[in-house]
């Protein structure tokens, strides 16, 4: 019968009308037996999907092959697909005509990719306040305490690159939006610095990407990287763009089948591709990269002004709100007035983070993180600067995307009013 053989729905697109709009889930249970729309304010951690992922998926998945591997038509189809995201990749990045666009799974990847790329007594310089995944992965990593302004910044890094010398290669790693507060680094003048000094920089644009756009050329960084999870695609697959050389120098991050051009009779007889295909090793995740790219061809086409309007609209009223409400103490970096993407991290004095987030969950149906972010030595130090109840020691973080409305904002506002006894 015809409902047997209709092909299987993952998602319910129905909602959904234009290739940007956010894919909802159903209305979530609350502890009094209610259902309510979610609030998701969790972007930061991941994103909803958009209809033009949702749609990329559903179109692949019940007709995919491993690309790069034969001549048959579904093969020539996907690698096909698969280039052509890579492509829209690069668009979306402003990418130079020589940087390679390779797809890994996450930003993590990307980092520990690079860090294995590096050339021999490279020194990696990068803040305290970075996110772990841009800390952990570097090998010989001066570490600078976190600045307390983005002038600051510039300075420590020039102070960090005059003590350095030019005798061994330098990368700056910096993030261009933080994960806990959101606040904006200087990326531009930073990297007009670090060439001065003949060093490279890479930006993690994890927390950046979705809520600015990007140009690779102009800001003038040497590698970027970001997590397709966080840009309104699925899990599974993120990206390292940047410069060839010291990439098409490095081992294979994954030796293996695709990496390899030519395998003598000797195992360690083997001629590495050089391009994306040298650290692609596997069978690559072909409908994570279509539906990533399907998702930044169409924010390279939006109007980045509109969104960054309304992200900000939706952002002051967040922070205003719980500016209103006594005991609920803000997180900054370099203050409250400095220009950040839709991410505002708090503490309520009193409460710990994790009941705060899941009191808002089971009371107001509103999704929030808490705790350290993967950025322990940041979030414990503002947290501490903070003030408020010395035995807080983490916090919540609520952050906005595509999708966000007022009510979202307004339950959030409510729900933490209510919980210190001040609303409702
Ligand atoms: N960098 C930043 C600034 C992040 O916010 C995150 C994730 O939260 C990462 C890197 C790591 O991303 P992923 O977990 O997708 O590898």
């Amino acid at each position: 019968n015809e409902q047997a053989l209709r092909p299987l729905r993952l998602v319910d697109l129905a909602p959904a009308t234009a290739p940007l709009d956010v894919v909802s889930p159903p209305p979530v249970p609350l502890v009094d037996g209610r259902r309510v729309p979610y609030a998701n304010l969790d972007y930061a951690a991941s994103a909803p999907a958009v209809r033009a992922a949702a749609e990329a998926v559903a179109e692949l998945l019940p007709r995919y092959t491993a690309v790069h591997r034969g001549a048959g038509w579904l093969s020539t189809e996907c690698t096909r697909a698969y280039e052509r995201a890579r492509g829209e990749v690069a668009a979306f990045l402003g990418c130079r005509p020589d940087d390679q666009v390779i797809f890994t799974k996450h930003t993590t990847e990307s980092v520990n990719l690079l860090a294995s790329a590096l050339p021999p007594r490279t020194r990696v310089v990068a803040f305290d306040s970075e996110h772990h995944a841009n800390l952990l992965p570097w090998p010989d990593l001066v570490r600078l305490p976190a600045p307390a302004s983005p002038r600051a910044a510039v300075a420590s890094i020039g102070a960090a690159l005059a003590v350095l010398g030019d005798d061994a290669p330098v990368l700056i790693a910096v993030t261009g939006a933080s994960n806990v507060t959101g606040e904006l680094f200087p990326v531009a003048d930073i990297t007009r610095l670090a060439h001065r000094f003949g060093a490279r920089v890479f930006l993690d644009a994890a927390q950046l990407a979705p809520h600015r756009p990007i140009d690779v050329a102009a800001l003038g960084v040497d590698y970027v990287a970001f997590s397709g999870h966080k840009l309104y695609a699925p899990f599974g697959c993120g990206v390292l763009a940047g410069r060839s050389d010291w990439l098409d120098a490095a081992p294979p991050h994954l030796a293996g089948g695709g990496a390899s051009a030519l395998v003598g009779d000797a195992t360690c007889d083997v001629t590495w591709r050089t391009g994306p295909a040298r650290h692609e090793g596997g069978s690559p995740n072909v409908i994570g990269a279509v539906a990533l790219g399907a998702v930044c061809a169409e924010l390279g086409a939006t109007d980045w002004q509109r969104l960054v309007d309304e992200e900000d609209a939706l952002r002051r009223r967040l922070a205003t709100g719980l500016a209103r409400i006594d005991g609920v103490r803000q997180l900054h970096l370099f203050g409250a007035d400095s220009p950040r993407v839709g991410t505002v991290a708090f503490i309520v004095d009193g409460w710990s983070a994790g009941l705060v987030a899941a009191v808002l969950s089971a009371e107001h149906g509103v999704g929030v993180r808490d705790g350290l972010f993967c950025a322990h030595p940041l979030t414990r130090r503002l947290v501490h600067e903070a003030g408020g109840d010395p035995s807080t020691t983490q916090a919540v973080r609520a952050s906005v995307g595509l999708g966000t409305t007022v009510d979202d904002v307004d339950r959030l506002i409510a729900g933490v009013a209510r919980l210190v006894g001040k609303g409702p």
